[in-house]
């Protein structure tokens, strides 16, 4: 399992919801139509440290690539 610190900056999401695409299981749109990390226990925010396999690492790069805007951060996390 790695540790990610995933981040998504509101100031620049416009909504195209790549990251959904490509990590369904880690993004939701929220009320004002800007993509939110999803955590572990269903909370919704900007910035979430997740626990997540390889696979699941390598769909938020993914998302984190595809995004039009780069709204989207992926870190690893110590
Ligand atoms: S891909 Fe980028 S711009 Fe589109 S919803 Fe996701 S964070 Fe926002």
């Amino acid at each position: 399992m790695a540790k990610l610190k995933v981040t998504v900056d509101p100031d620049l999401c416009i909504a195209a919801a790549a990251c959904m695409g490509s990590a369904q299981k880690f993004f939701r749109m929220d009320d004002d139509n800007r993509a939110v990390v999803v955590g572990a226990d269903g909370s919704e925010a900007f910035v979430q440290i997740l626990e997540v396999t390889p696979a699941e690492k390598a769909a938020l790069l993914e998302a984190a690539g595809s995004c039009p805007t780069t709204a989207i951060a992926v870190e690893d996390v110590a």
